[in-house]
């Protein structure tokens, strides 16, 4: 492709992604397609001989773009969101054309500089404490598996790194609500499965402080080695928040690595009436969250923020002969505050969205979901035959049908049919959890282009097939 065509089909491109986002309301949030269905249309072998971009172009119509799940839909009510914005569209744009590797300062000092700059704006932004520093990590998973290495590093006097696991005792603490990638981490990093212990939650799915102490003292009673907790603000199946500011002081006294995850909350935390979610990060030693999901800036761009870089960097810096620079004293090489070594220029997306929309423009949107999640919330509480199963401090609505002349068996039927029969509308997209046994409907509000509309009209829609459904029974 000669710099004309780019020009001509890079215009084509982004006009096609300015119509798609004043169009994707219209079209279904989920494919109705099957397993294979795409990968049938597509054909055994790459070409052997060139294509031109029209047919490619024609192609990703044709046959691609059905079969995408829009998560950019304004009826996007699934998982979390992950959303974007056209200023980090195109900073994702200039990204890639300037195709750096951003490994080490020397290999773009302006993507290593800009990236501590905006972390350092988010840290203000949620008010982290001032000693924190930051790095952008791919994912909240990975971001949590540095956490783990870091502690086990610290606990051993980062001697795992150099002999690796003789006796396994080194233990990892989280509550039974936590996300996955914990369990994932925790195997990757070594700990080992039947070292994590799952600390029971309260009434509102929250980590039980005192619980926690108590499994501490059992552990060092048995000579196991207490290492590190991942607490979460804003747990993937109900939003729930553990109690930072009691967690942190225990894992101050028992010298326990303290990271907390707030992949999905920890964008609210920049609203003056919200900030209370992270009461206590002032004792963590680690600090996640995702841009990338409820913050504008398009997948993936996750903010990781350590008290002590030193104790990260030790574990994880290499210093192979053809890295070493002549400035490596004076600069920051982020290789080392991670897993992988070559690494993308995130920064830019995210400063284009900061700077378009300033603090200001990012609290308004996140004010409105969750405004609009508590009108949903009313709305069970005020209709009997929903209940509500948790509470709802954010954005998102954990609820069922319910009827008390139907046990918890037939309700589970009933309400994974009711979400089923929802989603195929493909008019929205909600997932679901189980609760306490129960299955209970997500409704989380997230995206960009959600109106107060979109919102009360999904309400209908649950309320209309639940009659349905009632009807059918
Ligand atoms: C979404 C989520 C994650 C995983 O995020 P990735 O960035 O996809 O790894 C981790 N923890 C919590 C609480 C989440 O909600």
């Amino acid at each position: 492709m000669n710099t004309e065509e780019f020009r001509h089909y890079g215009h084509l491109c982004i006009d096609w992604l300015a119509d798609f986002f004043e169009h994707i309301k219209d079209l279904p949030v989920t494919p109705a397609l099957k397993p294979g269905d795409i990968k049938k249309s597509l054909p055994d072998q790459a070409p052997e001989l060139g294509e031109s971009m029209d047919v490619i172009f024609d192609d990703f119509l044709k046959k691609i773009l059905p079969g995408m799940t829009h998560w950019q839909h304004p009826r996007w009510f699934a998982y979390f969101p992950a959303n974007n914005s056209p200023e980090s569209v195109l900073g994702e744009l200039l990204s890639a054309g300037l195709g750096a590797q951003c490994m080490i300062w020397q290999t773009s000092p302006a993507a290593e500089e800009l990236e501590e700059q905006v972390m350092d704006w988010l840290k203000k932004m949620l008010h982290l404490p001032s000693e924190m520093r930051g790095v952008i990590q791919d994912t909240a998973s990975t971001a949590t598996l540095c956490a783990l290495i870091a502690a086990r590093e610290k606990k051993s006097d980062y001697a795992i790194n150099e002999r690796g696991f003789s006796d396994n005792k080194f233990i990892v603490y989280t509550s039974t609500e936590s996300h996955s990638s914990l369990e994932k981490g925790a195997k990757i990093a070594g700990f080992g499965k039947n070292n994590i212990r799952l600390i029971p939650v309260d009434d509102s799915y929250a980590m039980k402080a005192e619980e926690f102490e108590r499994q501490i003292q059992h552990d060092i009673e048995c000579g196991s080695i207490p290492t590190c907790l991942s607490a979460t603000v804003g747990t993937t199946s109900s939003s729930a928040l553990d109690p930072l500011a009691a967690l942190g002081p225990i894992c101050r006294k028992y010298n326990i690595w303290f990271h907390v995850d707030a992949a999905y909350a920890g964008s609210a935390a920049i609203l003056p009436e919200k900030r209370y979610i992270l009461d206590g990060v002032e004792y963590a030693d680690s600090f996640v969250f995702n841009p990338h999901k409820w913050l504008l800036t398009n997948f993936d761009c996750s903010a990781f923020f350590v008290r002590s870089a030193d104790d990260l960097v030790r574990s994880l810096a290499i210093h192979p002969e053809y890295l070493k620079t002549g400035v490596d004293a004076e600069v920051n090489n982020y290789r080392d505050w991670g897993i992988q070594l070559g690494r993308r220029f995130r920064a830019l997306k995210l400063w284009f969205v900061l700077r378009s929309y300033g603090t200001e423009g990012l609290q308004q949107m996140l004010r409105s979901h969750i405004q609009w999640a508590g009108q949903v919330k009313e709305w069970i509480e005020k209709d009997d035959r929903f209940q509500l199963l948790a509470p709802v401090p954010l954005s998102l609505v954990c609820f069922r049908y319910f009827n008390e002349r139907r046990g918890d068996a037939a309700l589970n039927t009933f309400n994974e049919r009711l979400l089923k029969n929802i989603n195929k509308t493909g008019k929205v997209f909600m997932t679901h959890t189980v609760l306490r046994g129960m299955y209970t409907l997500r409704m989380v509000i997230g995206q960009r282009t959600t109106t107060f509309n979109d919102v009360a009209e999904t309400w209908e829609l649950i309320q209309s097939e639940t009659k349905k459904l009632e009807g059918d029974i």
